[in-house]
């Protein structure tokens, strides 16, 4: 090494979640439904309009129709009849704070560009932020179908 500073990785970039977005995600945190795995997760999305749907992970004693907080709130959304967003926070508690599992950034490029970015933050004040683009590259979607 030649002592020069690292590459940092859009990822390790820290920025602020808006504050409206992240009020929204706490609060879907707290209505998570995680009697299995006691993890809860909360999701907020400003939709193309202007609004703000939210979700949290709904688990289920068959595992698998559990439904992660992201994809509650892009039901949400695409359920009142819209088809994008432009931001996204996911709120959780531990650190550093959650990513979006690979489901889930499957689901969100369906709705969103790839330059929409994603604010992970945790209790504790940590926030990453990463692009769609960035949390799922090459990514399948419509535009290939
Ligand atoms: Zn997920």
């Amino acid at each position: 090494m030649n002592g020069a500073e690292p590459h940092k990785s859009n990822e390790e970039v820290t920025a602020k979640a808006p504050d409206d977005l992240l009020a929204a995600a706490t609060t879907a945190h707290g209505n998570a439904y995680v009697p299995y795995s006691d993890f809860r997760v909360g999701a907020a999305l400003r939709a193309a309009s202007g609004k703000i749907y939210s979700g949290a992970n709904i688990e289920n004693a068959s595992y698998p129709m559990s439904r992660c907080a992201e994809q509650s709130a892009i039901q949400a959304m695409a359920s009142a009849g819209e088809r994008g967003f432009g931001e996204l926070v996911v709120y959780t508690q531990v650190s550093p704070p959650a990513t979006p599992c690979g489901g889930c950034r499957q689901v969100l490029v369906e709705f969103g560009e790839p330059s929409v970015p994603v604010y992970m933050v945790n209790g504790q004040g940590e926030t990453v932020v990463m692009t769609l683009a960035e949390l799922l590259p090459g990514a399948f979607s419509l535009k290939q179908v």
